[in-house]
């Protein structure tokens, strides 16, 4: 594999919730590199909408569902039978709640979902934990996640790109007698090297520390919880949930979700850099949301339909521990 991406374009596919409006469609949102990308959610018109973002299914590593809610599901039989059609064979990773597995596999015996030579890897999720891409798939995403409290089964993710080796000092390393070539991108890839006069040289003296790849949690639907945080924890962007104003809060509970407010104080908690409002009640004013989300995190924005923000390259040169231990 090659070196990894250092940046991910964050683009909201759908920031409706319940229902699509005219503006906003049901809830769905692409983490994209330049060669590849995953989705998060997949509303009924998330297909449609890739085709405007320029994504091609082709390059799309896994699907990301949080809950089997319509406004969350209904556009996978769609998106797996327009890639089925479009004559992939690389395998496609799906991720979602227990149950997913029955429903997919119930609509293809019906005949609603024909994915020809393409193999779909369902992996039903349970627990908290780091996804393990199966057999035949690999991707540069390293997806962990964590389940969240909402009316139904419900998983949050927590998408990150991969450390990235320190920057390198090649003049000084040349000064110090290191060769040109292998040794040089041994020295850079962390290993102690060798010179042929016998001299053992430390990375360290000549490449800086390991930079960690952007991070994106993606919170939807819940009511404030401590997944919502763990997921979140230094994260650059944490896309939550906020399907209405702080005054509706009882609402907000009493049907599973969170406001305004109460996303922007998990934010503040998981002391993640920046704040994605999404998943907006067709009866509230986002920007207006998003005011009150400002007053407690100052990074809070509410995010609009094929509206991308950039993420990366990360200045932050420690690297950051994932929120879970790696399954197995
Ligand atoms: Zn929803």
């Amino acid at each position: 594999m090659m070196q990894a991406p250092d940046r991910v374009r964050v683009i909201p596919f759908g920031t409706s919730a319940g229902r699509p409006t005219l503006n906003r469609g049901a809830s769905a949102l692409a983490i994209a590199t330049d060669g590849a990308w995953v989705l998060c959610d997949c509303g009924e018109n998330a297909q449609i909408t890739a085709l405007k973002a320029g994504l091609s299914l082709s390059r799309l590593d896994a699907v990301l569902i949080t809950h089997l809610h319509g406004d969350h599901f209904n556009g996978l039989p769609g998106l797996l039978g327009t890639m089925g059609l479009e004559g992939r064979e690389r395998p496609v990773v799906v991720l979602g709640p227990p149950g997913i597995a029955g429903v997919l596999e119930m609509l293809a015996k019906a005949g609603s979902i024909g994915t020809g030579a393409m193999p779909v890897k369902i992996i039903e999720i349970h627990e908290a934990g780091n996804l393990a891409w199966p057999l035949g798939t690999e991707s540069f995403f390293q997806v962990a996640f964590h389940p969240l409290v909402h009316r139904v089964p419900t998983f949050g993710y927590r998408v990150s790109l991969p450390e990235r080796p320190g920057s390198l000092d090649a003049e000084a390393a040349v000064a110090a007698g290191v060769p040109r070539g292998p040794m040089m991108a041994d020295l850079k890839a962390g290993r102690v090297i060798e010179l042929p006069s016998g001299e053992r040289i430390e990375p360290g003296r000549f490449v800086g520390p390991r930079r960690r790849g952007p991070i994106v949690a993606y919170v939807l639907d819940c009511v404030p919880c401590e997944g919502a945080v763990v997921l979140g924890s230094l994260a650059d962007v944490i896309v939550h949930e906020s399907t209405y104003e702080h005054a509706r809060a009882d609402l907000a509970h009493e049907r599973g979700h969170t406001t305004s407010v109460e996303a922007a104080r998990i934010a503040r908690d998981a002391r993640a850099a920046r704040l994605l409002l999404t998943h907006f009640s067709p009866s509230v004013e986002p920007e207006a949301l998003a005011e009150e989300a400002r007053a407690v995190h100052p990074g809070a924005m509410a995010a609009s339909d094929l509206s991308p923000i950039e993420v990366g390259p990360v200045e932050v040169e420690q690297p950051l521990s994932a929120p879970t231990t790696p399954a197995g």
